[in-house]
């Protein structure tokens, strides 16, 4: 079915056997059966593919193919124990693999869009996926239409379809016109697609294909195949595996060559010994372990309210050093309440707490209270009927809340606590709304026109300095007009001021009457000018808790905090100080003065100024592009669909989750689940802690696997009779050392995290300085082993084996204790819960295959005295006393 558009909305209901009630959650239930969910079938990684690919590396390959050669030609058992190592190691990596997998599918989950739908004629929020045909969805701005739609009801309704059409100018929506069979896809009017999304207006319509049945999934059918993005840092681990694979290889062909011709081993065996120290010492895990670490982080971060859409991200959060924030709700709660009024030339107070319906309106100038105050009663009188239909407030467990943005909540509230039940109802009924021009951060206003009689009200609301231009005359408290003189005016700005510098939000309303109107053609230009001014509120907004401290925190840690906001320059100035910003008149710019500059100009100041006041989306994608150009790391926040390009331009875009739009959230790296700005300061440090933490693990790696490399090379160097055996290679690479790298993957934050600056993103994880302490700490390794391995050699070749064996293998605790901070001494870090464990079990596994008698013969070791052991991890201990001695010094690696 493929002509929706054709039909009549009545013919469209009754196919689909549905109404503007919506359906039964029965009914959908067994749609769901039929239908599906509403999903593009994404091919999901299978457990036996991720299984099978553990073994696509080529040095395991040969090794598997040695083992069989050896297993005709050499020790059968070896070879066999080999392979079942192989085996192991490919079951350990599966294991790892397939968690991070999953863990990144429920991550995923988590971001998957909702929408409004009607139900057995209630509103409900589901998630996109549950959709079925026959649902009726409501679209509002900002909202990705979650399945293709017949709409059967617009208001304003504009559409950007660049996602199916290409076309990037918005389309206007109706849904009342019925349209031919052959109209292409880009102009069927009266219907909404898939995976675009709403730039304007509101409509209604019901669903009539969702998934691959969908215009966008008939396409995806062909899109599915797009490549996973890898993180920043994994491209360079692969790098560098690859770069560090080839030298490995070189030095495992030099050391084959050494065995056969120097130590005079037979071939098989010095083949197998070379291929299994390539297999143990090329870092090949790296990525693999890199992944981990970022998805475990990703799900510390959830808990936090802080909701990773691309793992990358994380890496970038490290290296932040500029947070652009909005004020409004990220800053400050949100929670509005009027305190103050201005109307008629009289102030009052407002008592009462919070949403709660109740308080009182006191006039502040006693003399005055006998007179009239006409004003007054129309401006309150204006705050409900002029917001009901923008905001509604609800008692919801014993607690007042609102259901809409919160200015006008504030002043719904305010309304509620000057009028009972009945007068709102019949005030309702008086001034019932016939259109809206609905607020935009451009225009800064709203309107609501309202059919009094036979007569026209227009209410506009919004920026008291931009209402008060449209305004020429003013209403008395007599009830009684006049024109705006410029005292008035300049009287009325005196007052903004004044409660702006309090850090009261500003909220203004005006009106005006009109005799005779086009109600379909009604634009902003002609409706919202020549206004009568008549009032003015005063709106409280506190900052959040832990906000002052959070910004302590970023001045230590070298993060400037930006703050931006299209409220009132004095309004952002008073919160700014509240909350500890440095805020002085140069340090302030408003939206018109960035209009006024040009690029060069703005560029010098960009990164100086603390607060952008009276700003639009437009200015913030430019604030963002010219810090990126200083070179900066920039976070910016946002919510609207005009945030939209700033999130994508700025290093992480940062989207609100309670108000954020579906669009600002698809454009966002971060999603607050909270919309707290202290929420993104934790981000920043757990970005910071995961990308020391991704080094820790890459560091113990890296030194065991030269030490391993160094012992071989050099025992077959000086003509020592073979030092150890492939299977103990192998068995180190997979038990001892996989264990404690996760563990130090997993480290709380190191103290004085967030006292120094942030990261340089270009700053790689292994640099050439790395390198030589990799050789340094190795050669030591490897010349502890060599060592004993000389020493113990006057009792026989298997003991000193096992002495060599279970060094390399214990070794970690030395390694691994230094690794938990490249520069904090060991003393001075909390604990980590997972390390000792992670120790005591690879040391328990260790004495197992040099005690236990079948695994004695399987593994070619003799059990030791058992005093030899802490003997032995006391000289691994001589690393780790060496690597905190260069930590004392302060020798950076
Ligand atoms: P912020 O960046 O602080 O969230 P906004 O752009 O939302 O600021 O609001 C700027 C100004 O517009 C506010 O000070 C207020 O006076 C006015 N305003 C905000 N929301 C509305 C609304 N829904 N209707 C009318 N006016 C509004
Ligand atoms: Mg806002």
């Amino acid at each position: 079915m493929n002509d929706w558009h054709t039909l009549p909305i009545s013919e469209v209901f009754k196919r689909l056997k549905t109404s503007p009630k919506g359906l039964s959650e029965e009914e959908v239930r067994k749609r769901l059966q039929i239908y599906g969910y509403n999903v593009f079938k994404e091919k999901k990684k299978r457990a036996i593919i991720i299984f099978i690919n553990q073994f696509k590396s080529i040095l395991i390959l040969i090794l598997i193919i040695a083992a069989i050669i050896s297993f005709f030609l050499g020790s059968k058992l070896d070879a066999l124990s080999i392979i079942a190592i192989v085996i192991l190691m490919g079951l350990m990596g599966f294991i790892q693999e397939f968690r991070a997998e999953r863990a990144l599918e429920k991550l995923k989950a988590m971001t998957t869009p909702q929408c409004t739908v009607i139900r057995n004629g209630k509103e409900k929020t589901i998630s996109i996926t549950e959709l079925v045909p026959g649902d009726i969805v409501l679209l509002n701005e900002g909202d990705k239409v979650p399945a293709d739609i017949r709409l059967f009801e617009t208001e304003n309704l504009e559409i950007d379809e660049s996602s199916l059409t290409g076309e990037s100018i918005p389309v206007e929506k109706n849904a009342n016109i019925i349209l031919s069979k052959d109209t292409p896809v880009a102009e069927r009017k009266n219907m909404a697609f898939m995976g675009t999304y709403v730039t304007k207006g509101k409509g209604k319509g019901v669903v009539v294909a969702t998934g691959m049945q969908t215009e966008i999934g008939k396409i995806a059918k062909f899109l599915l195949e797009a490549k996973e993005e890898k993180t920043p840092l994994e491209i360079e681990l692969d790098k560098f595996g690859k770069r560090i694979g080839i030298i490995l290889i070189i030095i495992c062909l030099i050391v084959f060559f050494s065995l056969t011709f120097i130590a005079k081993e037979r071939i098989i065996e010095a083949l197998l010994l070379s291929i299994a120290l390539a297999v143990a010492a090329v870092p090949e895990g790296l990525p693999a372990i890199t992944t981990v670490i970022l998805t475990l982080g990703a799900w510390r971060m959830v808990k936090r309210n802080a909701l990773v859409r691309r793992l990358a991200a994380i890496e970038t959060l490290g290296s932040c050093n500029v947070i652009c924030v909005d004020k409004t709700g990220t800053i400050t709660k949100g929670e509005m309440t009027v305190r103050q009024i201005f109307t008629g030339n009289r102030l009052y107070k407002v008592t009462g707490i919070g949403y709660e319906p109740r308080g009182e309106i006191i006039e502040l100038d006693e003399i005055k209270k006998l007179k009239p105050n006409k004003a007054l009663e129309f401006l309150l009188k204006c705050c409900i009927i002029h917001n009901v239909e923008e905001v509604s407030l609800i008692k919801e467990d014993n607690q007042w809340k609102i259901k809409g943005p919160p200015t006008p909540g504030a002043a719904l509230v305010l309304g509620y606590k000057a009028f009972n039940e009945n007068e709102i109802n019949k005030l309702i009924n008086k001034y019932p709304v016939v259109r809206t021009l609905p607020f935009d951060r451009f225009r800064k206003r709203r309107s609501t026109i309202h059919k009094v009689g036979n007569r026209f009200l227009v209410i506009v609301s919004g920026a008291p300095e931009v209402l008060l231009n449209q305004c020429t005359k003013i209403l008395l408290d007599d009830g009684s007009e006049k024109p705006l003189t410029k005292d008035e005016r300049n009287r009325i700005i005196q007052m903004i001021n004044n409660f702006a510098s309090r850090g009261f939000r500003t909220y203004a309303f005006a009106y005006r009457y009109f005799d005779n109107m086009n109600l379909e053609k009604v634009t902003p230009e002609t409706a919202e000018r020549e206004l009568t001014f008549l009032g003015l509120l005063g709106i409280i907004d506190p900052p959040r808790e832990g906000v002052k401290d959070a910004i302590k925190v970023c001045k230590r840690a070298g993060i400037k905090i930006i703050m931006i906001t299209g409220d009132h320059k004095l309004t952002a100035m008073s919160i700014a100080k509240e909350i500890g910003l440095e805020v002085s008149e140069d340090k302030v710019l408003e939206g018109r003065d960035l209009d006024s500059m040009e690029d060069k100009e703005l560029e010098k100041i960009v990164d100086k100024v603390t607060v952008y006041a009276r700003v639009t989306p437009e200015h913030k994608a430019r604030i963002v592009k010219l810090l990126k150009k200083k070179g900066y790391i920039v976070a910016m926040t946002g919510d609207g669909v005009n945030d939209a390009p700033a999130l994508k331009l700025a290093d992480i875009g940062v989207a609100m989750g309670i108000r954020g739009t579906e669009v600002a959230k698809e454009a966002a790296d971060l999603i607050l689940l909270d919309d707290n700005f202290v929420t993104i300061v934790e981000a920043v440090k757990e970005g910071r802690v995961i990308f020391e933490n991704l080094k820790k693990p890459i560091n113990y790696l890296l030194t065991c696997n030269f030490g391993e490399i160094l012992t071989i090379f050099g025992s077959a160097m000086i003509g020592l009779p073979e030092i150890l055996k492939p299977i103990h290679l192998l068995w180190i690479n997979i038990t001892t050392d996989a264990l404690p790298a996760i563990a130090l993957g997993l480290e709380p934050a190191e103290p004085g995290l967030m006292e120094r600056p942030p990261r340089r993103k270009d700053e790689g994880i292994i640099t050439n300085r790395k390198i030589i302490y990799y050789i340094v700490m190795g050669t030591i390794l490897a010349i502890l082993t060599i060592l004993f391995f000389s020493l113990a050699l006057s009792v026989n070749l298997t003991f000193a084996q096992t002495v060599a064996f279970t060094m390399l293998a214990l070794s970690e605790f030395g390694r691994a204790l230094s690794s938990r901070s490249e520069i904090n001494p060991i003393w001075k870090l909390p604990n980590n819960k997972w390390l000792w464990p992670a120790l005591l079990v690879s040391t328990f596994l260790q004495l197992m295959v040099i005690y236990i008698p079948p695994l004695t013969a399987i593994f070619h070791t003799t059990p030791i005295p058992p005093y030899i052991v802490p003997l032995i991890i006391l000289a691994t201990l001589i690393i780790f006393v060496i690597d905190e001695v260069r930590k004392l010094l302060k020798i950076r690696i």
